[in-house]
């Protein structure tokens, strides 16, 4: 869970003066503000842990030069895949192309990802992979989705672990709206096999960013 951090406008003053007399005591800027330095105390606490002020101690506090923007992008970097993945939609690779449409229809997702016997990851399907076979003269009843899917070890992925930050730039240069999120088998034999455990689409980055501007994520 990441907390993004609103500042109080007395919060804002207290950087002022730090910026411009520091480094300066905390009882020096109380004095300044016409309060208690005890009034003050959750105020700099605050400041410092962020990051924007440092403490050292018989010198006072300094600021510590980094702008709100980078703090927003330690924020952004800290929010990782786990905490705002959806379901997976999964099919069988052998699965009719039809079934697979109706599928993505129901379940009212974009991407299907693919897997074989044991749930082990070997595809991915999407919007314009249905509309291509349309296109031509195929039995959508017949033909296999494992026929017109893009395959391992093509598959961008992503992990549980990684930052949402990280997983968008993936989406941004490979240009694909969705990423399987996979954990790795643990019997995996001479390859590496992977198993489907979440799905992270460009909805769930949009919610995110949406939450973060609201402050309350
Ligand atoms: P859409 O078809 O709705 O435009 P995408 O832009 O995500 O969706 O898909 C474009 C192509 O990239 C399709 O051929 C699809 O199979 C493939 N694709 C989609 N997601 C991935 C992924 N995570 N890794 C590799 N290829 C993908």
């Amino acid at each position: 869970m990441v907390t993004f951090i609103q500042f109080s406008e007395r919060q804002r003053q207290i950087v002022e003066i730090v910026k411009s007399k520091g480094p300066i005591t905390g009882e020096q800027i109380a004095g300044l503000l016409n309060l208690t330095r005890a009034t003050l105390r959750p105020d700099l606490a605050i400041l410092t842990m962020s990051g924007i002020l440092e403490a050292r101690p018989r010198v006072g506090y300094f600021y510590s030069g980094k702008p709100a923007e980078s703090l927003i992008a330690d924020t952004i970097r800290q929010v990782l895949v786990k905490d705002v993945k959806s379901v997976p939609v999964v099919v069988h690779d052998k699965a009719s192309v039809y079934d697979c449409i109706v599928t993505m229809f129901t379940e009212d997702v974009g991407t299907l990802f693919v897997v074989k016997d044991g749930g082990v990851l070997v595809g991915v399907v999407s919007r314009k992979d249905f509309l291509r076979s349309s296109v031509g003269k195929v039995d959508l009843h017949k033909m296999p989705v494992g026929m017109l899917m893009t395959r391992m070890p093509n598959i961008i992925t992503t992990r549980n672990e990684e930052s949402v930050w990280e997983a968008a730039r993936k989406m941004i240069e490979h240009e694909v709206d969705a990423l399987p999120v996979v954990r790795t088998f643990s019997d995996s034999g001479s390859e590496e096999q992977l198993e489907v455990i979440g799905r992270l689409t460009k909805t769930n980055i949009t919610r995110l960013f949406v939450e973060l501007g609201e402050g309350n994520y």
